[in-house]
């Protein structure tokens, strides 16, 4: 992995005219740098982020995708619907969407499977409860997330994007130490040297409360090849320091 890549996701955050500052702003601070950068928006925004980006460096991606092709689902967002709108990256898997939507492993590695069927880069979330950490179980439970997206996508798993995200870490104000986090993210790309001869290509993010302060010290380590950021992400000060440490 050369190009860094930091990818914010609002959640369930925004108005039009919000947005329209945000985008702006963050478009505009993109100007020569040389990392990938999207924005996962929430799905009714797609358009207008597609509009503020034209033309610009900026990549627009979607929170979640259906793991349904297309018909009698209501609510739902099919792949192919997003791809329509230019969407490059969906997260799949997010810890929001386990919980609170009861998504199971299979259900993650179906959606990562529309999402790679239609042209879009799925950002596979996995990552550890803190009773889990406190259990000694990280690693057998991010192994668990990861080998059902191998299992069902071996064969283009090198097209993936993961993101370790502790679930005691995300919005909590607490990081990962960048010790903790390298220790992950090497076990998950050695798992990933077992089912592709490229494993390096696999952009691998870290993401849980990662801002301004310690973005850079995360992002140096071995195997962190960029960031998912959610808080810090609604403020394109914020947003663009984290980009800006790619650098460092
Ligand atoms: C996230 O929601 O993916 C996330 C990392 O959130 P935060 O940066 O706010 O912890």
């Amino acid at each position: 992995m050369t190009r860094k890549l930091i990818v914010g996701n609002w959640k369930m955050n925004g108005s039009l005219a919000a947005n329209q500052d945000l985008l702006h702003a963050v478009n505009a601070g993109l100007a020569g740098v040389a990392c990938q950068v999207a924005l996962c928006v929430p799905a009714p925004y797609l358009a207008q982020a597609q509009m503020v980006s034209s033309g610009g460096g900026l990549l627009i991606g979607a929170q979640d995708v259906s793991a349904h092709a297309e018909g009698a689902f209501t609510g739902e967002v099919s792949a192919a619907m997003l791809r329509d709108f230019g969407v490059r990256f969906a997260i799949v898997g997010h810890s929001e969407r386990r919980q609170y939507h009861a998504e199971t492993d299979t259900d993650v590695a179906t959606k990562a499977q529309r999402a790679l069927a239609a042209g879009i880069t799925p950002i596979v979330c996995v990552g550890e409860t803190l009773a889990q950490r406190e259990a000694g179980q990280t690693h057998s439970v991010v192994k668990r997330q990861l080998a059902a997206v191998i299992h069902t996508n071996g064969h283009c798993i090198s097209e993936i994007v993961v993101a370790y995200e502790p679930v005691w870490a995300i919005g909590t104000g607490k990081t990962a130490t960048p010790a903790q986090a390298q220790e992950v993210h090497a076990l998950l790309r050695s798992q990933l040297a077992a089912a592709t001869d490229h494993p390096e290509r696999i952009a691998l993010l870290y993401g849980g409360s990662m801002n301004p302060a310690n973005a850079a010290s995360l992002l140096a380590q071995t195997d962190i090849d960029g960031g998912l950021i959610g808080g810090a992400s609604l403020k394109a000060v914020d947003f663009l320091a984290i980009v800006a440490a790619t650098a460092h």
